[in-house]
C-alpha cells in the first residue's frame, strides 16, 4: 500500500474506537496488537488464507523487525507475530501495508473474517472480496467484534464445516444462489437463500440489523439470537425461504496434507501441517522459495493451522513434499503432529496452567504413527477456554498443573491430573480399542 493511502487511512481513523479497545495499541484501525506474556500480539487477516510470496517475505521480516519472530497460522487461516516491541508497532503497520496485507478502509481490519476454502475458485475468492469490501466501505459496520466471523462455502471437498460461524453462506443451483444460516455451522438446516448477486448486500443489511439490535454484551449472533429468536431477527430481511433443495456434500479435511490434483486445473497443490501451528521466519522464507521456484508464488494457509502451495506441475509435486518434510512439516495424516494441537500456553499467555506448546510435542513424540486416517485429534489447552480449537476435538487435555492435565474424551472428564505420558499412553490404549 502506497504512502499516501496509509496517510489516508491514518487520518480517516476513527478514535472513539479506542475506547472500545483500551489494551489494543494506538493503531488498532489498521491492525490490532494486543498485549500477551511474550509480548504483543498482531492478527494479520489474509484473503481467504492466501498470501503471495512477496507477502510473505515481507512477514518474515516484520516478525524478525519488530517481534520475537515466531509466527501462528490461526484456525481461521490468518497469521499472527508475537513479541511484537512496544516501540516497533507502526514499524509493523508499515510492512504490512506495504505488503498488501492491511484493510482498504480505517476500522476496517477486524470485520475481515471471511473463511473460505483452501482450494476455493477465483470465482468464489472473486465473491467473497465483494462482500469484504462492501463490510469494509460500511463505517458503521466496523462496530462488530473482531470475532464475529462468516463463512462462504462453496461445496469444496476440502473444507473446514466444523467451525460455528455466526452467519454462513452455501452454495446452491451451482454458485447461482446461495443459502444461509446463523449462529452455526452448515449442519444445521438453512434458513433461506439469496441471489449471487444479491449476496454482498444480504450480508450487510444482516449485518446492520444484527447491530441494531444487539445488546453491547451481545457481541456475537449466537447471543442476540439466545434473546430475541431467529424469527424475529430474520423477518426484516429479505430472502427465499425454500431452500429445501440445498445439500452438503461431506468434506475430507485430511486433503491439506499430501500432494493432490487441483480441481478444475492441470496443476497439483501440497499440502503441509506447521508443528502446532508454528512457525518462524526462516521457515516461513523458505516456503515463499518453494512456491516461487516450485509453483506459482503463493502459499494458502488453512483453519487447520496447515499451509498449501499450488500451481505445482505434476512432475514436482514429490520434490515439494520432500522439501517440507525436511523443514519439518508433516505431509501425512499418520504422523502425529498433524493429529495434535496446542494454544500458546504458559510462554505467551498469563492464564496458561502449564507450556502446552513444549508439552504437545512431547506427546505427539511418544504417539505411535497410526495407518489410519480416522485418528481423533488431540488438544491441549493450558485452560478451558479453549483457543486453539473453535470446533469440537474428540480427546482435549485441560491443564491442571505444569506437566499436568485432566483428560476429556468427547467433552467429559475421564482422568484427571495425567502426565504426558500417561496421557500418551491413554490415547493410544483407546485408539487400540476402538
Ligand atoms: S486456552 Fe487458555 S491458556 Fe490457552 S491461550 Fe487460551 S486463554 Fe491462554
Amino acid at each position: 500500500m502506497r504512502e499516501a493511502q496509509r496517510v489516508t487511512l491514518l487520518n480517516s481513523f476513527d478514535r472513539s474506537t479506542l475506547t472500545a479497545a483500551p489494551r489494543a495499541c494506538a493503531c488498532p484501525g489498521l491492525m490490532r496488537i494486543v498485549p500477551a506474556r511474550d509480548g504483543g500480539l498482531a492478527r494479520l487477516r489474509l484473503a481467504g488464507g492466501v498470501l503471495s510470496a512477496h507477502a510473505a517475505r515481507a512477514v518474515a521480516r516484520a516478525a524478525r523487525v519488530c517481534g520475537s519472530g515466531v509466527i501462528e497460522v490461526t484456525n481461521r487461516a490468518n497469521l499472527q507475530l508475537r513479541g511484537i516491541r512496544d516501540d516497533a508497532h507502526a514499524a509493523l503497520v508499515d510492512i504490512a501495508l506495504d505488503a498488501g496485507l492491511g484493510p482498504s478502509a480505517a476500522g476496517g481490519d477486524d470485520i475481515r473474517n471471511v473463511m473460505l476454502s483452501p482450494l476455493a475458485s477465483d470465482g468464489t475468492r472473486a465473491l467473497a472480496a465483494g462482500v469484504i469490501d462492501a463490510m469494509q466501505a460500511d463505517a458503521s459496520l466496523h462496530a462488530l467484534s473482531p470475532k464475529f466471523a462468516l463463512q462462504l462455502d462453496a461445496g469444496e471437498r476440502l473444507a473446514m464445516l466444523d467451525h460455528p460461524h455466526d452467519l454462513w453462506l452455501s452454495a446452491l443451483d451451482d454458485g447461482a444462489r446461495f443459502v444461509f444460516g446463523f449462529a452455526g455451522t452448515m449442519r444445521q438446516h438453512p434458513l433461506g437463500a439469496v441471489a449471487r448477486s444479491d449476496l454482498a448486500m444480504f450480508v450487510v443489511d444482516v449485518l446492520r440489523r444484527f447491530l441494531a439490535l444487539a445488546a453491547p454484551d451481545e457481541p456475537r449472533m449466537r447471543d442476540l439470537l439466545a434473546r430475541i429468536g431467529t424469527a424475529r431477527f430474520a423477518e426484516a430481511l429479505r430472502f427465499d425461504a425454500n431452500a429445501d433443495a440445498w445439500h452438503r456434500e461431506p468434506a475430507d479435511g485430511w486433503l491439506r496434507l499430501g500432494a493432490h490434483a487441483e480441481p478444475q486445473r492441470a496443476t497439483w497443490y501440497a499440502g503441509a501441517q506447521t508443528p502446532l501451528g508454528r512457525l518462524d521466519a526462516t521457515l516461513l522464507e523458505a516456503l515463499a522459495d518453494l512456491a516461487d521456484t516450485h509453483a506459482e508464488g503463493r502459499l494458502t494457509m488453512t483453519p487447520w493451522q496447515s499451509v498449501l502451495i499450488s500451481g505445482i506441475a505434476a512432475h514436482e509435486t514429490q520434490v515439494v513434499l520432500q522439501r517440507l518434510r525436511a523443514l519439518g512439516l508433516a505431509t501425512d495424516a499418520r504422523d502425529p503432529l498433524a493429529r495434535v494441537i496446542a494454544c500458546a500456553g504458559s510462554e505467551g499467555c498469563a492464564k496458561s496452567r502449564a507450556d502446552t506448546k513444549a508439552d504437545a510435542h512431547r506427546l505427539a513424540a511418544l504417539l505411535p504413527a497410526r495407518e489410519s486416517r480416522d485418528e481423533a485429534q488431540v488438544h491441549v489447552s493450558g485452560c478451558e477456554r479453549s483457543c486453539a480449537a473453535a470446533h469440537p476435538v474428540p480427546v482435549t487435555l485441560y491443564a491442571v498443573a505444569p506437566g499436568r492435565y485432566d483428560f476429556h474424551r468427547d467433552a467429559r472428564a475421564v482422568a484427571r491430573n495425567l502426565t504426558i505420558e500417561e496421557a500418551a499412553e491413554r490415547i493410544a490404549r483407546n485408539h487400540a480399542e476402538t
